[in-house]
């Protein structure tokens, strides 16, 4: 089973993914998470997507389709697979749908991770990664035990390229153009399920788990 986890950038759809796989034993894929680790090894893949990550656009549909389904394909899905980032707009949506026929998968659903644009912006702000392991903080709801360090690995925590202001207004404006449509596609088909994430990460990730214990029974 397929899960997709949709929402702005900074609805919190990375964090409720981890919570999820931790409580659910399903695995989380991040695409960005993926572009990011390309970059960050300096891989053809990485050089490809730099430029066009940093600028907060989105990279071309087939690749970042290919990359996922050689990802998804070589580890398979396990107990279920949480797509935190993808599809991000309806080719993307088009392509995964194939994915999963030709593999004989099943889409669970489209979960959106639902806050207003200027929660999202302020979150965005103050968002903070690990440069060593990718694990994602917060300065005012989830900071780290030692201010500036990675509680997982002690590595030095950073403000991602795309957090500047120019490439989260650029993000915000990709997502009301090309992913938002997602929302509409998935309604039509009965997929959707909408989870108000406005506040804390606790409380969103309790109407997280009562909506996926109804779902998956
Ligand atoms: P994220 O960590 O999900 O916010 O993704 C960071 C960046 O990676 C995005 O702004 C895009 O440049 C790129 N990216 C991640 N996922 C996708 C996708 N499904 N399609 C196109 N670009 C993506």
């Amino acid at each position: 089973m397929i899960w997709i986890l949709l929402g702005a950038p900074g609805s919190g759809k990375g964090t409720q993914a981890e919570r999820l796989r931790d409580e659910f034993g399903l695995k989380t894929i991040s695409t960005g998470d993926m572009l990011r680790q390309a970059m960050a090894s300096g891989s053809e893949l990485g050089r490809q997507v730099e430029g066009i990550v940093k600028s907060g656009a989105l990279v071309p549909d087939e690749l970042i389709s290919s990359v996922l389904q050689a990802r998804l394909e070589s580890e398979g899905i396990g107990a279920g697979v949480i797509l935190d980032g993808f599809p991000r707009t309806v080719p993307q949506a088009d392509l995964l749908d194939k994915m999963i026929e030709a593999n004989q998968w099943k889409l669970g659903g489209a979960i959106l991770c639902d806050v207003p644009v200027d929660v999202v912006v302020r979150r965005l702000g103050g968002r903070r990664m690990c440069a060593r392991c990718g694990q994602g903080y917060h300065v005012e709801t989830l900071p780290p035990a030692v201010e500036g360090i990675c509680d997982k690995c002690g590595g030095e925590l950073i403000i991602r390229a795309d957090d500047a202001p120019d490439a989260i207004r650029k993000r915000m404006a990709v997502y009301e153009e090309q992913t938002a449509p997602l929302i509409d596609l998935y309604r039509s088909r009965n997929l959707l399920h909408v989870v108000d994430s406005s506040d804390d990460v606790d409380s969103v990730h309790q109407r997280m788990r009562q909506l996926f214990i109804g779902l998956t029974g």
